[in-house]
């Protein structure tokens, strides 16, 4: 079953926020949090989690999937209102949250939103201005909770360089981010391998042989239901969707800029198969093109 990430999921797992950006809490003695979007949205899950957990200073540990600003915007902000709170995220993100660039590239994609929502926001503070880590995972790390709980650490790259997932085999629970790739209501997952395609190939191969019943996906959506068979689903239409910015380059001469347009004019505009900002897309798809065009060198 496919279920809205919005409130409920499991008797263990709630979402808070909205399902477009949704920020994952798992229930328990040391409640954790997993990905915290964009920064608008920090008001919305501080609020959530006073409404799920009471005293929202209860909560220990944010763990970060990557570094993307709809993913971690809003951590400093709940590290500001949460001072016991302590971040984690894969090594790779622990510098690019201090690298200047990246910190603009983030403030720049937030302020569309920012602006919008201005009246909701009112006087709070939630520019992101970069983010200290309180912790920095390696594969293959365990986290144990005060109640035994035990989180592992997949290191997933692919999607980023940082990109990592989290499996809690108590729960047969995987927080897969995008790592796994964007999924719409029927099922259909598109790939989004922005930093390498092979990566993130290797990556899915890893996920594979982990029991899944609970498949939390970075948007909109949490799989309850033969989730353990999102992942070789998801390899398949990886393996297309190179295939197809493959066959653009092939016959374009090798321009990335043409694939990334035809591509674009036909996924977004004619089928308008993507649910997502104009902006971050084409920034993503571009990335995309790059990552198969250089594979081949
Ligand atoms: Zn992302």
């Amino acid at each position: 079953m496919i279920k809205e990430s919005k409130g409920k999921i499991t008797e263990e797992f709630l979402a808070l926020g909205n399902s477009a950006l949704p920020s994952y809490l798992l229930l328990g003695k040391t409640p954790v949090l997993f990905d915290s979007g964009m920064t608008v949205m920090g008001p919305l899950y501080l609020q959530d989690l006073k409404k799920y957990l009471g005293d929202p200073t209860r909560l220990t540990y944010l763990f970060l999937t990557h570094s993307h600003f709809d993913h971690a915007g809003s951590a400093p902000f709940l590290k500001r209102n949460l001072p016991h709170l302590q971040v984690a995220a894969g090594k790779a993100a622990a510098d690019i949250f201090k690298r200047p660039n990246a910190i603009q590239l983030i403030q720049s994609l937030s302020r569309p939103m920012e602006e919008k929502f201005k009246s909701q926001i009112g006087e709070e503070d939630v520019i992101f201005r970069g983010l200290d880590l309180d912790r920095v995972l390696e594969d293959g790390e365990e986290i144990e909770l005060e109640d035994g709980t035990v989180i592992r650490v997949i290191t997933t790259p692919g999607h980023t360089r940082d990109t990592v997932c989290y499996y809690i085999p108590k729960l047969k629970a995987l927080v897969g981010g995008e790592a796994v790739g964007s999924f719409d209501r029927r099922f259909n997952v598109r790939p989004v391998f922005l930093s390498s395609y092979d990566d993130y190939l290797s990556s899915l191969e890893k996920l594979r042989n982990l029991k899944i019943e609970l498949l939390l996906l970075g948007h909109h959506f949490a799989i309850t239901e033969d989730a353990q068979g999102m992942i070789p689903k998801a390899v398949e239409a990886t393996r297309a969707f190179g295939k197809r910015i493959e066959d653009e380059l092939n016959a374009n001469g090798g321009s990335q800029e043409a694939a990334v347009k035809k591509i674009f004019r036909e996924d977004y505009v004619e089928k308008k198969l993507i649910n997502q900002e104009e902006r971050p897309f084409l920034i993503n798809l571009t990335a995309q093109v790059k990552a198969v065009a250089e594979r081949k060198k």
